[in-house]
């Protein structure tokens, strides 16, 4: 039976990862002992983060600070990942990021950006990274999604088409390179308690008990909760499984909203 949490001398990836939900699965594949490339837009955060999982966990982490919608930064952020490890594994497109209007507001600037940091991020570097995982013939991608992505959300267009786009580049994805030994999932976070979305419920833009209200298991998930169905997608228990997108979301998508 394969270790499930058993990440030993596995290389990978995560984007989105100096704060929320990526910072916390590259510090639980490092704590299950995997090397960690982390990426994001600023510095500062993001060596501290490396600074933080390499303290703690004793593995190497390496801090690339790439922008994963702009191309040229995705391959220059992969081939120096390849240069300091000499391979990758696992790849978890995480970055992303709510982008809000509604149709009737919604600019063609607003469209695109929503469409780069949720969908073309993860394509391209899906792209970068498939070339090695090909020529290897074995690896793993885990994308995140939304449950935005699965019912939609009113005044998230952007986001939501994002969001649903990439379950579609995961099924396409899965279904081209599973005979090149490449499996290719993905994860539907509901609202998460990211340290974010803390500062929103102490600034009062939401309320707990409100939110709460809203979700059969009556309260937001945590970071760990969606980590975890990270890492069993990247693990061996899921070997046979390809082509999915899992809700990790307190129960909304399938019960309905509560009235
Ligand atoms: P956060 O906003 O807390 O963190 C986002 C991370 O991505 C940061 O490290 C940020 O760093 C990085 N990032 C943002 N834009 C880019 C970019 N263009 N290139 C590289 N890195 C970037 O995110 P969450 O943890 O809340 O969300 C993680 C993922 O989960 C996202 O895809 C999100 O859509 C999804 N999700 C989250 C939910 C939630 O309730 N939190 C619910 C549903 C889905 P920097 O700014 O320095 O680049």
């Amino acid at each position: 039976m394969p270790a499930v949490w058993n990440f030993h001398d596995k290389v990978v990836l995560v984007t989105g990862a100096s704060q929320g939900i990526g910072a916390v699965t590259a510090q639980m594949f490092a704590e299950n002992g995997a090397d960690v490339v982390i990426a994001a837009r600023r510095p500062d955060e993001l060596e501290r983060r490396a600074e933080l999982i390499r303290s703690t966990t004793g593995r190497r982490c390496l801090a690339v600070v790439a922008d994963v919608t702009d191309p040229e930064q995705v391959k220059t952020m992969v081939d120096r990942a390849l240069e300091a490890f000499g391979g990758i594994d696992i790849l978890i497109n995480n970055a992303g990021n709510s982008v809000r209007s509604s149709l009737r507001k919604l600019t063609p600037e607003v469209w695109q950006w929503g469409r780069a940091l949720n969908l073309d991020s993860a394509a391209y570097c899906t792209m970068e990274v498939g070339k090695h995982f090909l020529e290897r013939k074995a690896g793993v991608i885990v994308n995140i999604s939304s449950v935005a992505g699965i019912s939609g959300t009113m005044g998230e267009v952007p986001y939501s088409a994002g969001k649903a786009g990439i379950q579609m580049l995961t099924r396409v994805a899965a279904a081209e390179w599973g005979p090149h030994g490449i499996r290719v999932n993905c994860v539907a976070p509901g609202m998460t308690a990211t340290e974010k979305m803390k500062g929103r419920l102490e600034a009062g833009v939401y309320n707990l008990e409100e939110v709460s209200a809203r979700f059969p298991l009556r309260r937001p998930g945590t970071c760990e909760e969606v980590a975890y169905a990270i890492l069993f997608f990247a693990s061996d228990y899921a070997s046979y499984i390809t082509g999915q997108t899992l809700a990790v979301d307190g129960g909304p998508t399938i019960a309905g909203f509560t009235d």
